[in-house]
């Protein structure tokens, strides 16, 4: 069995010891995992902004449309009915999360993660903006209201509530088209009472977490980082710090050069770190694996003159010094579960149709009624219209040695983009020629897409 990672059980690093609040003030950092960072983030943020403006065959790329319970996905149109295939879609996410975290730690939590990205790449840089570096927000904290200080906070609440909305709006151009977002921007919220509550509650939701809650999101709500331990192991690249290299540690002045480690002690990489944590003492739940300790570190380590990589992406192993390996078992399980995902999702979305037909008993009344000599069944047709266009279909009840006759009163119709229908099929057979396993059998035919379809169901008698 793999070693698992030993895992810090500190108090956590948002709470004064009185349990009251550490609001963490992290301080700036550069280097080459921070500037892969804000490629990063700019990449994803305008992947986010852009989407709903991305048309696919007509539609938006991305395409929640609720009221109407269809969905689009890049030129692919799904409705209500095809709502089962959310379960491939996210168990792939899920596979693919259990992956990267086992090769790569928490690099979806450092780079990716919409909490990362929105908190680093958009509301961070405008509290720098108007609030300073690291010591001068501080230092504003502590000290008493002044103009000064009112007039920043004032306006950095009011450039975060700017943001909430403009990201509120952009999330719900997901589920409602641009033209119509456009439309209700324009108009009274009386109009559209149901969007403009997801509207104001969005928006609530992300200044209440941006502004104020942040890391504890990280922390204390987030299932993943909880689930981190479970999933990473001895050969699992995380950020940590070089305990051999680095202890002991101290101010250089105080030490003679042969007891000195190289790490001096000068907690640049806890105050540049977002979540408050020292990442000397071990790998801890709070590490979202942003590698700002490292490019701090780094940064520290040339100044002195010293090897790069006392803090540093490694593996438990590699710390030790031991042998990385990277396969292991648990990369072979998942790998072997997502192949056998491509293989089940592969079939589950090749039997995606145009249109779905179903034979269903008529709602509300007896399965079978007898009626001078007669049986008779009620049933229906359900018909839905998967496609974006109208389309046209042709209903015939299939004839048998039995001598089913078939009457279906609307055997030809058409239904627009995404609609369905219920239509009516009555069926009957003289009672002498009822026999059991009978089966009514209609036969669909669409004009367009699609191919022709026989759908079934047991025609009931007495005894049959
Ligand atoms: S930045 Fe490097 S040298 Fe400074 S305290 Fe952290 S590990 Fe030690
Ligand atoms: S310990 Fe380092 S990698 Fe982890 S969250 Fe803090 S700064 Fe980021």
């Amino acid at each position: 069995m793999p070693k698992s990672l030993p895992v810090i059980q500190e108090p956590a690093s948002s709470l004064n010891k009185d349990g009251s609040r550490n609001f963490v003030h992290p301080a700036d950092v550069k280097g080459r995992f921070t500037t892969r960072r804000w490629i990063t983030f700019a990449v994803l943020l305008l992947i986010y902004v852009a989407l709903p403006f991305i048309e696919v065959g007509g539609r938006p790329a991305v395409f929640l449309d609720v009221a109407r319970r269809r969905f689009y996905l890049f030129g692919a149109a799904f409705n209500a009915q095809d709502f089962w295939l959310v379960f491939f879609l996210l168990s792939g996410m899920a596979l693919v999360l259990f992956i990267v975290t086992t090769l790569w730690g928490r690099v979806w939590c450092g780079y990716a993660c919409p909490q990362t990205v929105f908190l680093e790449g958009l509301y961070r840089r405008v509290e720098r903006l108007l609030e300073g570096p690291r010591n001068q927000r501080m230092r504003r904290n502590a000290a008493p209201m002044s103009f000064d200080k009112a007039w920043r906070k004032g306006l950095k609440h009011l450039f975060f509530l700017a943001l909430s909305l403009l990201l509120s709006h952009v999330f719900l151009s997901y589920f409602v088209s641009l033209p119509s977002l456009a439309q209700m921007v324009r108009r009274s919220p009386a109009e559209h009472p149901e969007a403009f509550a997801w509207m104001a509650a969005t928006t609530g939701l992300l200044y209440f977490n941006f502004a104020w809650f942040r890391e504890q999101l990280c922390l204390i709500i987030c299932p993943y980082g909880r689930l981190q331990s479970t999933l990473t192991d001895a050969d699992t690249l995380v950020i940590g710090y070089d305990k051999k290299r680095g202890e002991p540690r101290g101010k250089r002045s105080k030490r003679s050069t042969e007891e000195r480690g190289d790490c001096v002690d000068c907690k640049r990489c806890v105050v540049v770190c977002p979540t408050g944590i020292d990442i000397r003492n071990g790998l801890q739940m709070e590490c979202i694996g942003c590698a700002a300790c490292v490019d701090a570190c780094d940064a520290i380590m040339t100044k002195l003159g010293r090897p790069t990589g006392l803090v540093r992406y490694d593996s438990l192993n590699g710390f030790e010094g031991k042998k990385k390996r990277f396969w292991r078992p648990r990369l072979a399980i998942y790998v072997l579960a997502l192949i056998l995902w491509s293989v089940g999702s592969y079939f589950a979305f090749s039997s995606h149709e145009p249109y779905e037909a179903n034979l269903l008993r008529a709602p509300g009344g007896a399965p079978f009624t007898v009626e001078d000599g007669v049986v008779r069944n009620t049933l229906q047709v359900h018909l839905v219209n998967k496609t974006d266009e109208p389309q046209r279909y042709h209903l015939r009840g299939l004839a048998d040695d039995a001598g089913l006759e078939y009457q279906i009163p609307i055997a030809d119709v058409e239904l627009p983009p995404g609609g369905d229908r219920h239509l009516p099929v009555f069926v009957e057979l003289p009672r002498e020629s009822l026999r059991p396993g009978l089966l009514v059998r209609v036969e669909v035919q669409p004009e367009g897409a699609g191919d022709p379809k026989v759908v079934e169901a047991r025609f009931l008698g007495p005894g049959a």
